[in-house]
């Protein structure tokens, strides 16, 4: 997967690709990635890339041209069809099911706004994709998406040791993951579940279910009420 990242501080965001996971899967040649200032193609002899907002009213936009310009150079680089990403606090709300979406695309391009927001030809005629991280407004949209890179990049084949698998990740399963303890088995008195100790797997297994089962509906009722629960589930759910 290739990933362009449009963004006027491509320094908030190489220090996030050269570390931990997105750093290993470069190394194993699952990602490449191009941070691109979109200043670069601006055709004013300022290099601005914003201006006042038709119809008066506070803030700057983001014109058009070295928007429309940048991802135009990007996609003929390439010679592909992106998925073409407007951040925006305005766009759907990131899921999971989303980043799975993604991963399965060959090329991502990023667009990360900053200052009032963008000229809405940008949103009408050159994104495939808009989406907000959540229901509040951020500085500018590099935080946002490295978010999204972050959670596709871990779903691509190999990226993830079996020891970080994604599978049964919270989200993927469409449930909360079930708790989880490691060393000691006794910490100043408070102890780990006796089933985890007991070597039965097929316990463990009804046990971690039920888990995820109770926490998902003690904090999230809205993913139980989409799942279509086994009866086996309804039991165990029961039993919480
Ligand atoms: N005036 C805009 C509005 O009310 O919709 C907010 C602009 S915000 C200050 C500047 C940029 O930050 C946005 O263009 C977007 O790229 C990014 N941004 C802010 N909040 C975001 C969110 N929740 N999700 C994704 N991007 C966000």
């Amino acid at each position: 997967m290739h990933i362009d990242v449009l963004t006027l501080f491509p320094e908030m965001i190489s220090g996030v690709f050269n570390t931990s996971m997105l750093k290993k899967a470069q190394e194993k040649e699952k990602i490449s990635y191009d941070l691109v200032n979109f200043r670069d193609y601006s055709a004013n002899k300022h290099m601005k890339v914003d201006d006042y907002p038709y119809g008066g009213g506070a803030g700057m936009v983001l014109t058009p041209q070295p928007i429309f310009d940048a991802v135009e150079s990007v996609i003929s680089a390439k010679q592909t069809k992106p998925r073409v990403i407007l951040m925006s606090p305005q766009g759907e709300p990131y899921h999971q099911k989303k980043a799975e979406e993604l991963s399965k695309e060959d090329h991502l391009v990023f667009i990360c706004g900053h200052y009032e927001g963008y000229d809405e030809r940008i949103r009408e005629h050159l994104v495939t994709d808009e989406i907000s991280i959540g229901d509040y407004v951020l500085t500018g949209g590099e935080l946002g998406a490295m978010v999204v890179i972050d959670s596709v990049v871990r779903l691509l084949p190999d990226v993830l040791g079996n020891e970080e698998s994604a599978p049964e990740d919270s989200y993927s399963t469409g449930l909360l993951e079930h708790p989880h303890y490691t060393r000691p088995a006794d910490f100043r008195g408070i102890k780990v579940p006796d089933v985890l100790l007991s070597g039965d797997h097929a316990k463990i297994a009804e046990w971690r279910r039920r888990e995820s089962l109770k926490r998902t509906y003690e904090r999230r009722q809205d993913l139980i009420e989409e799942q279509d629960l086994s009866e086996a589930d309804k039991r165990l759910l029961e039993k919480k």
